[in-house]
């Protein structure tokens, strides 16, 4: 036994690091190389097919058949030169990863030889045999149509022979059966409402973009040590191991040096990336021992959105050529940070404005704090919806651990900001139409410009307002970042909605339009105060004062995803467009199957590993231990042998008793499961694998780390902390 952790350890450190080929070509001159953009399009497409296509594009104009013909062979003529010998629909369903189905370009020519074929129809829509992909219960097996349908908003991109076609994934009756379709329709709510909010400070705008630019953190654990680790393998997290005596505590990893091997990772992964057009910009050690963040520049969010799950991939498949495995887990290794997914969010217009940054003038200022002030009433309202848009089986190890933020949504503005929402809060009905008349003084027009940069950070807040953008924190590492991104893009949608219509009323009651602005702000700033925090939100207190300003405080994920089902979410979805009750029930269904499935995945597997690799290797060293006894016994008259045992007796003793508890527990367990699996509805399950199940694992988990600091080193075959954390 001793030797296969020895053996891999070894591995380990023989291990050459792969070689990267480093193209001689600077990275602006094969950005993008693998993408279809517009410059391929131009060159690739008739003229007028070009135009209508980038019509298509910006102003969502309809594709017909002719044109859709006309792409299609204008891509395929591009791919093949490419070396693409296939192609693919490529979609995000409810699974939080990607899919694809290739199919090659080849038909028949009649004449017993191929031809390369690919037209609009196959471009614009397929119908992959999708029966088994999670839906809720909106589409029966027996009908088991799902169609995927073109995205021409996202660029089609070559992987390896493979020519990749955004797509969403929609039902036979038209709902929703993935991230993206949602996404689009909030992406494009928002857009509308913020367009005629705009309006009121400049009427030449006639678009509103919807921002993205994530950052993410993600673990590389030597290959060979993944191997030995089960429970790494099937559920993506350390289900046991004791803390490494070393950790995080010198703070010596944050910003550190990259490790070599690590480095040349990265290396290969961004020029990988670069040709995908993905922009990415920043990479840096975190906090945690082997963790790691990269971050692109930002971009539309849709856009962003597929570049996210495109890395994701393509992390998976780099590291392993450089003997690593990526872990994507918000919490793989207890006792350590966990990953988030930093989403970097702001909406910004056609005419090159960032409308959640501050201008140079107070009508430029006055319009940022009508943004911000709107995102927050969006926040507040919809702030349990928002936690339950991040909300998984794994990201609850990270929320309410001590370095992530709580399970508590609230927004942090930093001094200058809060500073004048205050005093327009604070400002006397009187004050205020005469400050408005006079100019907006009210502080508004004393921002200074310099914010962007230099806004005080709170790095304990979930929502944090950071110059130009807000940073929603709580998003988790392995999260398609569209869960959060619709519900936070449809939330704003509708209060932008709301607040025009507000707006709308005063104007035609004869309000002059900025004094119309100001009440409503003000209004507005008063009724979601209770979103506001700048305190530590780490802290306990922060818990109990969020209880009183009745902010969502629950921490059991099966029941925060009720947030979904909320009458004032239907509302917000249903009047946005975009979701209806119906579908979201259906996705909480398949959101409660999901929760219950990884618990159960993690309770089979930690119940197989205590059972045959604990309780044996424990076993076997108590053995050996006992055969010492007998031996003093022997050797020494027996007082003396009795005094020499004592303290492996204590040994032999602890060993029986903690497994004996494993064996017993790993027993209950199963009993436990049995009785949930019964169950028929699965929010009721999965309350059940979260209420019960799920405790029962850390009871395990508790014996068997506590095994771990004093069985014999050698005989404990799992990688330990300690290597899995250090080794790189
Ligand atoms: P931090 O200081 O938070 O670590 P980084 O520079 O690492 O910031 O990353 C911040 C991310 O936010 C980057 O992806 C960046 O492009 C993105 N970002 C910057 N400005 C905006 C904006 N206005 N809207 C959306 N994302 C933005
Ligand atoms: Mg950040």
């Amino acid at each position: 036994m001793s030797k296969l952790r020895f053996r891999v350890v070894e591995a380990a450190f023989k291990k050459k690091p792969a070689e990267v080929k480093i193209p001689v070509e600077r990275p602006s001159e094969y950005f993008a190389m693998n993408v279809f953009n517009r410059e391929k399009m131009f060159k690739y497409l008739p003229e007028k097919t070009f135009s209508q296509l980038v019509d298509s594009i910006d102003n969502g104009a309809l594709l017909n058949r002719e044109i859709a013909d006309a792409v299609a062979n204008g891509m395929k003529k591009w791919a093949i030169e490419m070396g693409a010998t296939h192609y693919t629909h490529w979609f995000h369903p409810l699974t939080e990863g990607t899919a694809e189905k290739h199919d090659a370009f080849v038909e028949h020519d009649g004449k017993g030889g191929m031809i390369e074929k690919f037209s609009g129809k196959l471009l614009i829509q397929q119908e992959p045999d999708a029966s088994s992909f999670p839906n809720g219960g909106i589409r029966n097996t027996f009908e088991a149509r799902g169609y995927t349908a073109w995205d021409p908003s996202s660029p089609a991109f070559i992987v390896g022979d493979t020519l990749h076609i955004p797509t969403i994934f929609i039902s036979y009756t038209g709902e929703p059966l993935d991230y993206k379709a949602p996404l689009l329709k909030a992406l494009e709510a928002v857009n509308k409402a913020a367009v005629d909010v705009c309006h009121y400070f400049d009427p030449s705008v006639s678009k509103v973009f919807s921002y993205l630019g994530w950052e993410q953190e993600y673990f590389l654990v030597d290959e060979g040590l993944y191997a030995a680790r089960p429970d790494l393998l099937l559920t993506g997290r350390t289900l046991m191991g004791h803390e490494s005596s070393k950790n995080q505590q010198l703070e010596d990893h944050y910003f550190g040096a990259i490790p070599t091997r690590v480095i040349e990772f990265m290396r290969e992964l961004e020029i990988e990336a670069w040709k995908l057009g993905i922009p990415l910009k920043t990479r840096h050690n975190e906090v945690a021992p082997n963790q790691f963040e990269l971050a692109p520049i930002f971009e539309e969010c849709n856009l962003a959105n597929d570049h996210n799950l495109l890395i994701m991939g393509l992390m998976r498949n780099i590291a392993r050529q450089h003997g690593f495995r990526v872990l994507l887990h918000e919490k793989p290794f207890k006792g350590v940070n966990g990953s988030g997914k930093h989403n970097n969010w702001s909406l910004g217009t056609d005419t090159g404005v960032l409308l959640m940054a501050p201008g140079k003038t107070p009508e430029d200022n006055l319009r940022f704090i009508t943004f911000v002030s709107n995102v927050l009433k969006a926040v507040y309202k919809h702030n349990a919806l928002l936690k339950a848009s991040i909300s998984s089986a794994s990201n609850a190890h990270r929320l309410g651990a001590n370095e992530a933020p709580p399970a508590i949504i609230s927004s942090f503005l930093g001094t200058q900001v809060s500073a004048v929402l205050e005093r327009l809060e604070n400002t006397d009905s009187e004050d205020f139409i005469l400050a408005a008349k006079q100019g907006l003084k009210l502080d508004i027009a004393r921002i200074p410009e310099l914010l962007i940069d230099n806004t005080d950070r709170n790095r304990t807040s979930p929502f944090a307002f950071t110059g130009n953008r807000f940073e929603f924190r709580a998003v988790g590492s392995e999260a398609n970042c569209a869960s959060a991104m619709l519900a936070l893009n449809a939330a704003v949608a509708e209060q932008l909605k709301e607040f025009k219509a507000e707006m709308d009323e005063k104007i035609a009651a004869g309000k002059e339009k900025f004094a119309a602005i100001l009440e409503v702000l003000r209004k507005d700033i008063k009724e979601s105060k209770a979103i506001r925090f700048d305190g530590n939100g780490y802290g306990d207190e922060w818990k109990e004062e969020a209880k009183r300003r009745g902010l969502d405080c629950e921490t059991s994920v099966p029941l925060i995803f009720d947030a979904y089902l909320k009458d004032s979410t239907i509302k917000m979805f249903e009047s946005t467009g975009v979701m209806n009750h119906k579908e979201l029930e259906a996705r909480n269904e398949v959101k409660w199957e999901m929760y219950t499935k990884k618990i159960q995945i993690e309770a089979r597997v930690l119940g197989d590993l205590a059972m045959n690799h604990i309780i044996p290797i424990a076993t076997r060293y108590q053995s050996s231990l006992i055969d010492n006894v007998y031996k003093m016994r022997n050797l020494f008259p027996a007082d003396k042998a009795e005094k020499l045992s004592a303290k492996n007796l204590e040994i032999i003793e602890d060993i029986a008793e903690r497994t004996i508890i494993i064996k017993e527990k790993v027993d209950e367990l199963v009993e436990a499961r049995k009785v949930a699996n019964k169950i028929e509805s699965e929010r009721d399950k999965a309350i059940a694998y979260h209420d019960v199940i799920y405790p029962m694992l850390e009871e395990i988990r508790y014996h068997i780390d506590k095994l771990e600091l004093v069985v014999d080193n050698e005989m404990w075959t799992l990688p330990k902390y300690r290597e899995l954390l250090f080794i790189r």
